[in-house]
């Protein structure tokens, strides 16, 4: 149990199990619960957070000593148990796992609790559905009478499915504060009249989880209105946190939560960077927080001026991604909203690099697998990507219903409506390629990524190499 405090009501919270095809735990934190358990706590709740992603967790000690588990920057691998596919997938070369802790664990930590007036799932992607769902049966089974609430992106891109199959009492789509706020206070039966009226009132419970890593958001939403992305079903307005809060959560990650490593989910971080992202970073310089961030989301090309790469080399940010998606300028335009062109791209990454930022520290997002998207259009882009002497990261494309990327898809796939719905797995960025009518299949993806992976490592060993003869070249006598 990550964390517990006591009240006369209580509220267990669960980040369900991930099924899928791959998982990497890439600073994956379950944010928008660690809110929900805020709110709560406001409201007078005990809280008790069930991870099971937590890759700390005691029962996983058998697997740490296996090695391997802990990457660079607190990310790694999940532990996986195999499970059965569903039918829609059934013939996809690649097996379904249940990632993190396991089952047993799971059941005895929820059997150590007491029983709980209120249980909150929550869903990190759309097709994370099984996970959710079978940690909201396992629960229902100990505490049958407990309302569950189920939030997250599941429950906002397929509500009926999830109304339908979750075996949730209450469902909330969407990202909107009135509404999850409105959906547990109709639970608990209480009126939150003295709950502040949006998410930038409140501060997420950190304290729950145990890592040495955290996730942030600064902002929410995203101004920009890309064909595939579904930022703007979750929250249909774009709105920014004062600076000094964003300070004032991190100051508390260094010195009080023992984090070492923070990362940005902000869909647009340097919009209106002058009075947003400047002023964080001042506060992080001169508060003197000696942490690692990284922008796992991608940043936008456009707003990245040299002021901007230089504050975030001095306040100590260590990956840095880009958004590129594609070198096709059509694509920029139609499906990208015309939020990066080429030439912002290049300024951004020197912009980058005469800030002091070298070629393993950056990388650019490349779309694959889009509907009609071609290989060899996708080549194109890692190039281009490569030639500015940064690295190449392959974004998987997964459809989102309710984007018009969604519709192409389902009409470029061998999927029906009803079986496309009826099995959200469908929309696994692991699956791609599988049963589309054309272009590359799941075999050729792998293959792609497999080229794409060669091309970083040679970049990376041409620009070690450079640097080596560099400082050799300056020591040596004249
Ligand atoms: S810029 Fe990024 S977050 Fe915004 S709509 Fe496009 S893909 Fe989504």
């Amino acid at each position: 149990m990550a964390g517990t405090r006591s009240a006369k009501v209580r509220a267990l919270l669960i980040n369900p199990w991930i099924h899928d095809f791959a998982a990497y735990d890439m600073w994956c934190q379950p944010l928008g619960l660690l809110y929900v358990a805020d709110l709560l706590e406001r409201l007078g709740c005990g809280t008790t957070l069930v991870n099971c992603l937590d890759r700390t967790h005691p029962s996983l000690h058998g697997w740490k000593a296996e090695g391997g588990w802990f990457g660079a920057f607190g990310c790694g691998k999940y532990p996986g148990e195999v499970i059965e596919k569903p039918a829609p997938l059934a013939g996809l070369k690649r097996k379904l796992r249940r990632y993190g802790i396991p089952l047993d664990a799971f059941r005895r930590e929820i059997a150590a609790v007491d029983k709980p007036d209120l249980i909150c799932v929550t869903t990190l992607m759309t097709h994370w559905h099984g996970g959710a769902i079978e940690a909201i049966r396992e629960a229902k089974r100990l505490f049958p009478a407990t309302p569950v609430v189920l939030g997250g992106m599941y429950p906002t891109f397929c509500a009926e499915h999830a109304r339908r199959n979750s075996g949730a009492d209450a469902v909330v789509s969407g990202g909107s504060f009135r509404e999850v706020a409105g959906a547990i206070c109709g639970v608990l039966g209480v009126n939150g009249d003295g709950l502040p009226g949006g998410w930038e009132g409140i501060k997420p419970a950190h304290h729950l989880i145990r890592s040495g890593a955290a996730g942030i958001v600064t902002s929410w939403g995203c101004p920009f209105r890309c064909a595939y992305c579904g930022s703007r079903l979750i929250h249909d307005s774009y709105v920014q946190r004062p600076p000094r809060d964003v300070a004032d959560e991190l100051e508390w990650l260094a010195r009080e939560g023992g984090r070492r490593d923070v990362a940005f989910y902000d869909d647009a971080l340097l919009v209106n960077a002058e009075r947003h992202f400047l002023p964080i970073a001042e506060e992080i310089i001169t508060r003197e927080l000696y942490l690692r961030f990284h922008t796992p989301n991608g940043l936008h090309c456009r707003y990245m001026t040299p002021e901007i790469a230089k504050a975030m080399r001095r306040c100590g940010f260590r990956t840095v991604r880009l958004s590129y998606e594609s070198s096709d300028a059509g694509r920029q335009i139609r499906e990208s909203s015309g939020k990066v062109t080429d030439d912002e791209f290049i300024r951004a990454v020197g912009a980058l690099k005469s800030a002091g930022f070298e070629s393993r520290e950056i990388a650019a997002y490349v779309l694959f697998g889009l509907p009609g998207q071609e290989a060899e259009e996708i080549r194109r882009s890692v190039r281009r990507v490569i030639d500015e002497g940064i690295q190449a990261s392959l974004a998987q494309f997964s459809p989102i219903p309710g984007t018009s990327a969604y519709e192409e898809w389902l009409a470029a796939s061998t999927y029906s409506r009803e079986e496309a719905e009826s099995e959200p797995l469908c929309y696994s960025c692991s699956a791609i390629g599988y049963r589309m009518k054309s272009g590359p299949d799941w075999e050729g993806y792998e293959s792609l990524k497999n080229e794409v992976r060669r091309a970083n490592l040679a970049l990376i060993t041409r620009a070690d190499k450079t640097r080596t003869a560099g400082a050799a070249g300056a020591g040596a006598p004249i």
